[in-house]
């Protein structure tokens, strides 16, 4: 980093977004600037003393500060709450123990990384990201845009996020990796009711094999239908065809496809085991 000439740390979010600008790059965990291949910034600034670190439980929602570690959020019973426990098992599965203890939740959204295991946890909750410009206008964005096409630019901060606790329903979240400390090969969620033994408001996300994203056929399809008279199969090859896999050096385009079949078919059979 040759052109790095200041380092700082401010104390309030106006503070730390008045130095914004296209030659700074913000700091949370900062564990992505080590294996950035853009090292041209001449400023950095350290968000973790702004205010941002908190969990708070509300009536049916809870608002998570950007700066949160990860480590922070598998210790929380609260966070223990959101979507009967998926967004800690998605954090339980980040990486390593020193790593777990900086990586924050805003610097796990903030980017686009394909191995980042919280984007489709915000995808099937239904989470809200709340952030804030230059001039200090907030802005609430729903998760499903934000991962389409609205993520934070330049000259904003991503201040909280905003998950709904909904108790009764049926969460799954699977990292496949070869080891747990392993990038993933596949990151698969999965979100629904179910009203009477059928499938109600089903929400499906999945990354890694493709950019992030939900999987709008397979909800459309699953929407209605009984668990128990569900032709799985279908399902399953619907799925395979409406997700553009693609393949890297870990795992063939084949291979993923299949393993994506595989994880789906377990996270419905499971559905129907609970009856939840
Ligand atoms: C060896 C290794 C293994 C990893 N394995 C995994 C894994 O298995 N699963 C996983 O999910 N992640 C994993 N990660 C972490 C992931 O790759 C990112 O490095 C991490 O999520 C970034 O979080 P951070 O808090 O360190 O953000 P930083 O590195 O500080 O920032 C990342 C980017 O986000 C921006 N940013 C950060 N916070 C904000 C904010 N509040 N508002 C606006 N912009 C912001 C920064 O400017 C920067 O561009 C791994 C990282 C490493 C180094």
């Amino acid at each position: 980093m040759k052109q790095l000439q200041e380092f700082i740390y401010p104390n309030s979010i106006e503070e730390a977004l008045s130095f914004l600008d296209e030659s700074t790059e913000i700091i949370a965990g900062g564990t992505h600037i080590t294996v950035s291949k853009n090292q041209s910034f001449k400023r950095l600034v350290d968000i973790t003393r702004i205010g941002l670190n908190y969990i708070k439980k509300e009536d049916h929602q809870v608002r998570i500060g950007s700066t949160t570690t990860v480590t922070e959020m598998i210790e929380s019973s609260i966070v223990r709450k959101i979507g009967n426990g998926i967004l800690t098992k998605a954090c339980q599965l980040i990486a390593d123990t020193p790593l777990r203890n900086i990586i924050t939740l805003g610097g796990n959204i903030a980017r686009y990384y394909p191995w980042a295991g919280l984007p489709v946890v915000l995808l099937v909750i239904d989470a809200e990201i709340i952030i804030v410009d230059k001039e200090g206008l907030e802005q609430t964005i729903s998760a499903t845009k934000y991962f389409k096409n609205a993520k934070v630019k330049t000259g904003e901060i991503i201040k909280e996020v905003v998950f709904p606790v909904q108790s009764d329903w049926f969460y799954r979240y699977e990292k496949f990796a070869l080891t747990t400390v392993d990038y993933s090969w596949l990151t698969m969620a999965f979100g629904a009711k179910n009203e009477g033994g059928s499938i109600v408001d089903p929400h499906i996300a999945v990354s890694r094999i493709t950019k992030v994203t939900r999987v709008s056929e397979v909800e459309k399809l699953l929407e209605g239908k009984e668990l128990s008279k569900l032709n799985i199969n279908e399902v399953i090859q619907t799925l395979r065809t409406s997700v553009n896999v693609v393949s890297d050096y870990r795992s063939s385009k084949e291979y993923r496809e299949h393993l994506l079949g595989i994880l789906f078919k377990r996270m419905l059979n499971e559905m129907k085991e609970e009856g939840k």
